[in-house]
């Protein structure tokens, strides 16, 4: 067989000579922008252009801090295709963490959409590696800023020649980076590979796994920023699926449906925080999505009663799991053949089955020890593959893989007989009591089961006799603010988990705080719970 290089000019290729007609589509404030595959390749090649002269050498780090949107997809084909290394910035990072990782991957021009210059700001003076700084705008001018002279990106495109004479590449070189976002300590970069990022694309389109297709309309709600949106633009560019791009408004269930609607499209991918608001909007308005037949969803665990509501407007969540350290597709819950339609749902509250091409254990934590599965036993997910990470970028935290290589995850699972993965938790969030585990994961799905209850997050906090004891903080719904006790949600629970798993307070508050991806930063709760203890047994004022 020929030894052929598998690197994402590939996907260029297929973009540029078979599906020069398809969309990319990408909301503005008013009404969208439309572009063709066909009017984006000779863009993408003066993009390719515009960095060569630009001094950009073979694996450069080149930053993008940009939304979901077109220019941004240009970038995700020019930087790695033309030899350079494609370094997507979290937006939503602290200040200080996203110079944190600017400096780390030493990035030496920095692309910005307009209307995040303000964060960008933030960092003015303070990054050394940045020859250059690429504004991306409609015309319009950047806002007040201290960041020097910005290069205008479409004046950069228009002085370049519609060609480029691709390098040849090989498979191993790098083509992208990101960060994971830093719960705890810096965030880390993990490096993906030419080859891990074609091989990746495959999995993400088989059937049994995200199954886009030429006649899909994609709507990639995950940001371009988190684990390369999920492998969705590539994975769209490999098949030629139309894209639907929110840009900045992610948040907003109202636009959110609304492209959806206009746009026609059938497969949506966001984590489970878009889709409580959107099942909510759905219902409120009436509105449905007939063409929708997949909601990708991971990030986090989907609750019970989100992927209910979601069926009851139409829309069939698909559980996926993964992490930035596995590119990010690790598991598919696809329902099986054999499955019995009343043991459906289930199945799909499960994470599903490990993805063709990567492989997955469970093993105690401390001792190492493979686990069986049998459905009961739980421990530490440890997964290997090609498309799974062998450390971190600059060496951090060497401990990741175990001494035959596996990649320890750090999430905590059950595998039934039927290789079904159920993830009970992260191993920092598992609440130990008494010796025991009791699971946040559970716990918190379990009361967002209380009609009344909108969101739910549960973390342990110490006890002086069991170690640690749950503590649920829970968000009402809008129209049952202050209509719901700490009683009803602990008699609700008590036919659902063990005894000993009740909460031993419920706590309300008006929101979950959430990380810069949208999950529940449990982080911040404890941070607070602390202070809301400490608080509560000091004696009052006065
Ligand atoms: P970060 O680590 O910065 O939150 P990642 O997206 O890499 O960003 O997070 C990966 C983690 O998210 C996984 O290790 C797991 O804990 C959690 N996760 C992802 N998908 C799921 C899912 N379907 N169910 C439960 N947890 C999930």
């Amino acid at each position: 067989m020929q030894d052929y290089d598998l690197t994402l000019q590939h996907v260029l290729w297929r973009i540029e000579k078979l599906f020069r007609r398809k969309e990319v589509v990408t909301k503005r404030e008013q009404g969208v922008h439309r572009i063709s595959y066909g009017d984006l390749v000779p863009r993408i090649n003066q993009l390719a252009g515009a960095l060569k002269r630009l001094g950009v050498k073979p694996g450069d780090r080149v930053a993008t801090l940009a939304w979901n949107n077109w220019r941004h997809l240009e970038l995700y084909y020019a930087i790695p295709c033309m030899g350079a290394v494609l370094h997507t910035l979290n937006l939503r990072l602290f200040p200080k963490d996203l110079e944190f990782v600017i400096k780390d991957a030493d990035d030496t021009i920095l692309f910005v959409d307009r209307t995040l210059v303000p964060i960008l700001n933030q960092l003015a003076g303070k990054l050394p590696s940045v020859k250059q700084i690429v504004l991306m705008t409609d015309g319009e001018p950047a806002p007040e800023n201290q960041l020097g002279k910005m290069l205008d990106y479409e004046a950069l495109l228009k002085a370049e020649s519609p060609e480029f004479a691709w390098p040849v590449l090989e498979e191993r070189n790098a083509a992208a980076m990101c960060y994971t976002s830093g719960t705890t300590g810096n965030p880390k970069g993990v490096v993906y590979s030419h080859r891990s990022q074609f091989i990746h694309t495959m999995g993400v389109l088989q059937v049994d796994n995200l199954a886009l297709s030429e006649r899909d309309v994609v709507f990639p709600i995950v940001p371009m920023f988190h684990a390369n949106s999920w492998g969705l633009p590539y994975a769209c560019g490999m098949v030629g699926s139309k894209v639907i791009f929110p840009d900045r408004f992610m948040g907003d269930a109202k636009s959110v449906v609304e492209l959806a609607r206009d746009e026609e499209a059938t497969i949506l991918a966001g984590v489970p925080t878009i889709w409580t608001t959107t099942a909510a909007y759905l219902k409120e308005t009436g509105i449905r999505l007939p063409k929708v037949h997949t909601v990708i969803c991971g990030g986090s665990a989907i609750p019970r009663a989100l992927m209910v509501a979601m069926d009851e407007v139409g829309l069939r969540m698909l559980h996926a799991w993964g992490m930035t350290e596995t590119s990010p597709l690790g598991s598919t819950a696809r329902v099986r053949s054999w499955v019995p339609p009343e043991e459906e749902l289930e199945k799909r509250l499960t994470q599903g089955l490990v993805v063709p091409g990567v492989e997955i254990r469970i093993a105690d934590p401390a001792s190492g020890v493979e686990l069986p599965w049998d459905g009961v036993a739980f421990g530490e997910i440890q997964v290997r593959g090609s498309w799974i990470a062998s450390g971190y970028y600059n060496g951090y935290d060497p401990g990741k893989l175990t001494d035959d290589g596996w990649f320890r995850t750090g999430d905590v699972a059950k595998i039934d007989p039927d290789g079904h993965i159920l993830i009970v938790d992260r191993t920092k969030d598992v609440i130990k009591s008494g010796g025991e585990w009791i699971s946040s994961v559970d716990l918190e799905n379990a009361i967002m089961g209380h009609p009344k209850v909108l969101e739910a997050a549960v973390i342990g906090l110490p006890h002086p006799k069991w170690d640690e004891r749950p503590v649920a903080f829970v968000v009402a719904r809008p129209e049952f603010k202050g209509k719901v006790s700490e009683d009803e949600i602990k008699d609700f629970l008590k036919d659902k988990v063990a005894k000993w798993w009740l909460p031993d307070e419920v706590r309300f508050i008006d929101e979950v705080p959430k990380t810069s991806v949208g999950k529940f930063d449990k982080k911040v709760l404890r941070g607070n719970a602390a202070a809301i203890a400490t608080t509560a047994e000091a004696p009052a004022k006065g």
